[in-house]
């Protein structure tokens, strides 16, 4: 946006402090559902004009679910919300002295700023592997992968050479947490029941599906009960798991892994990583590790009363978490639900209270029915977890159509082994 030709967004006018959101994902929506009829104007300003629920990405990303599924209209969420004002603007730049965000589309003043914008895919300084591989941050993410993995399939189809079919049709996850593993079991699912289906003429051992982690451990976040059963199943799935294994490079068709060891493939998924992501103006804030905004235990970013980072974005250190919080969705919506409530109390002029994290426990699934669950001292795993992960994320999904089809599509897929949303809709290219 040029300045002195400034354009500037219109909102209805309104008596109330004005709180500007950014950004629609789990910790703004709690946020602003907190405060419905509380005496603020709340403006959500969001890039897409959906939320979209990112545990289930990758089952979009390996045909198990249409997109429409895990996504939901904004404006639809707040439908009847009269203290909300929604428009679709992606922030670029933060004016702190003038309280004043800057976008795609225009200004707005505000009076308070809520920063919740998440984060995005951190590629650690791999500029060859960030060109060539594709993130799993978003449903633009999902359906580039499906789209480049059933293109790879017809490729090989074409292809009377055996070398270049396994290029095409191998699929290597960089990242041991609960996307790569969740990514890694569905992408062997798809190899062992829809491949030999839908392509009898490929033989069977193509597409191999490799994990790579440079930790000893898969989901170093959960107990040692939970990586080791994890490994087991993926093996038991015919997934080749690399621990203590670093990517160096990736040039689109090899996988350099150090002291001479490579991979061959076409389609490599990176989920080795996330960085806090957020509009330009406020750098001195930034706080080691994550690239979060450094934030007081109300939220409030360092150095500005009346700017708040919940969710991914913002890091709130603190002795039992001295990296921040986990960057999952129950945090996110835990601050979300908490700085409203603090917001009021502000207007009131009475004392904030400060932030306590309930950890409510950890949860991946390794394939249809196979999962590791942790809570607290307890661990879980096999069937029972895997119900228990399906309950949990069927309840967290937006929407009750979506609830529906989700559940629906898992049935299918649990009694036929089917994953029926294997479409090329838009062709994908790495550029
Ligand atoms: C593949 C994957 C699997 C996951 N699995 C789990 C799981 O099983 N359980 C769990 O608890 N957590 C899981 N997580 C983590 C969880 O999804 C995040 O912690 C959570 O989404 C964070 O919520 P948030 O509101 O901070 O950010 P997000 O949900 O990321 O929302 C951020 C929003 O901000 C918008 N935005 C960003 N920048 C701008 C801008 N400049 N202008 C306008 N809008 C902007 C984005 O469009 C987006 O809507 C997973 C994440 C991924 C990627």
């Amino acid at each position: 946006m040029v300045e002195g030709k400034e354009q500037q967004i219109w909102v209805p006018e309104s008596k109330n402090p004005r709180v500007v959101v950014v950004g629609a994902g789990f910790a703004g929506i709690s946020f602003i559902q907190k405060l419905k009829n509380k005496p603020f104007q709340l403006v959500l300003l969001d890039k897409n004009n959906y939320h979209q629920f990112q545990p289930l990405l990758y089952q979009v990303a390996t045909s198990g679910l249409e997109p429409d599924s895990i996504t939901f209209p904004v404006r639809k969420l707040f439908k009847g919300q009269k203290n909300f004002v929604f428009r679709v603007a992606e922030v670029e730049r933060i004016d702190t002295n003038a309280k004043k965000v800057y976008t795609n589309v225009g200004s707005l003043h505000f009076d308070y700023l809520v920063l919740a914008t998440g984060s995005d895919t951190n590629f650690y300084g791999l500029e060859e592997v960030q060109k060539n591989s594709i993130g799993l941050k978003s449903i633009t993410d999902s359906l580039n992968i499906r789209s480049l993995m059933l293109q790879n399939l017809e490729k090989a189809a074409l292809s009377g050479n055996e070398a270049e079919r396994a290029s095409l049709t191998s699929i290597v996850i960089v990242g041991g947490g609960p996307a790569g593993v969740e990514t890694a079991g569905a992408m062997a699912e798809f190899s062992k029941f829809v491949l030999p289906a839908d392509y009898p003429d490929l033989k069977g051992e193509l597409m191999k599906v490799y994990l790579i982690e440079a930790a000893p451990k898969l989901l170093g976040a959960m107990s040692e009960k939970s990586s080791e059963d994890t490994l087991r199943s993926l093996k038991a799935m015919g997934v080749e798991v690399m621990l203590n294994t670093g990517v160096k490079s990736y040039d689109g068709h090899t996988v350099d892994l150090g002291d001479g060891k490579e991979i061959k493939t076409q389609t490599l998924i990176w989920t080795a990583g996330v960085a806090g992501v957020f509009p330009s103006g406020l750098e001195r804030s930034i706080s080691a590790p994550g690239r979060r905004l450094k934030v007081n235990e109300y939220s409030q970013v360092k150095g500005y009363g009346y700017i708040f980072a919940i969710g991914d974005v913002g890091g709130m250190l603190s002795d039992q978490y001295p990296h921040g919080h986990p960057m999952v969705a129950p945090a996110a919506i835990q601050q979300g639900v908490l700085l409203a409530e603090n917001l009021v109390r502000k207007e009131e002029g009475k004392q904030l209270k400060p932030f306590k994290y309930n950890d409510k426990g950890s949860l991946a699934t390794i394939g249809r029915r196979r999962a590791v669950a942790d809570f607290g001292k307890m661990h879980y795993k096999g069937f029972f977890a895997w119900v228990l992960w399906s309950t949990v994320h069927l309840l967290s999904i937006i929407g009750f159509r979506n609830k529906l089809i989700v559940g629906i599509n898992w049935l299918i897929s649990y009694l036929t082994h089917d994953k029926g949303n294997r479409l090329i809709i838009r062709r994908y290219s790495k550029s």
